[in-house]
């Protein structure tokens, strides 16, 4: 199959999982995971009419980016990978919407240079669900005093949860804790799902599912 097709039969996926929950057609929306993809293999995809794309390395986006949003407007880039302070001008710069915050001194550091670029990308708290001690994010009962943090002493506005379960695991449960979670803090965006289990992501609430290897192949 060619990757136009392989986009074709995620986006009837998509389409399909959103009627069987009843859910509006386009609710869901499909960010193409790009990473380790060059931007050669990332133009046809662009030609094929998807906007919405992520990638997991500040430093490598900024290697194929700025190229292939001056080429097509309307690009919407997000990091969906963890952020180092360091890079988080870099960040703001580059991308769109950071689905990455996933601890204090990030959610400062972007607020600061926020401030500094006026420049204000949509933010996502990223929740470490299964309480993976390798993985990123904030703990699930911790998650709504972070989200009150970021937005009432750091003036940022959280629009969603993001959450990668733990890869050994049935991910309902996790999708399920994602969404109690996004309702208790008022949050509305949830970026959750991925090529193995995105439909049942998109049951249990997803706005947006992150799809990369079913689109691009294996990496
Ligand atoms: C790579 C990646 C994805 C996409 O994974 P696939 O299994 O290739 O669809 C989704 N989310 C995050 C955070 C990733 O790093």
């Amino acid at each position: 199959m060619s990757v136009e097709e392989r986009l074709q039969e995620v986006k009837d996926r998509i389409a399909k999982a959103e009627r069987y929950s009843r859910r509006p057609a386009g609710s869901a929306a499909l960010v193409a995971v790009s990473k380790t993809f060059e931007a050669d293999d990332i133009r046809p995809v662009i030609a094929a009419g998807q906007r919405v794309f992520g990638e997991n390395r500040v430093q490598e986006s900024q290697g194929k980016w700025p190229a292939l949003k001056a080429e097509t407007p309307g690009i919407e880039l997000h990091l969906i990978g963890p952020l180092q302070s360091n890079k988080a001008a870099d960040a703001i710069e580059l991308f769109d919407v950071i689905e990455t915050v996933d601890r204090e001194k990030i959610a400062r550091a972007l607020a600061d240079e926020m401030k500094k670029q006026g420049k204000s990308p949509k933010l996502y708290v990223q929740v470490n669900t299964g309480l993976e001690p390798q993985k990123a994010g904030i703990a699930p009962k911790e998650t709504a005093a972070f989200v009150a943090l970021c937005r009432e002493e750091l003036g940022l506005s959280i629009e969603g949860l993001m959450c990668i379960p733990p890869a050994d695991e049935n991910p309902g449960p996790h999708f399920a804790l994602l969404a109690k979670l996004a309702k208790e803090c008022g949050v509305e965006k949830l970026s959750m799902g991925m090529s193995g289990d995105f439909e049942t992501a998109i049951e249990f609430g997803a706005t947006g599912v992150r799809v990369g290897s079913a689109i691009f192949g294996a990496r």
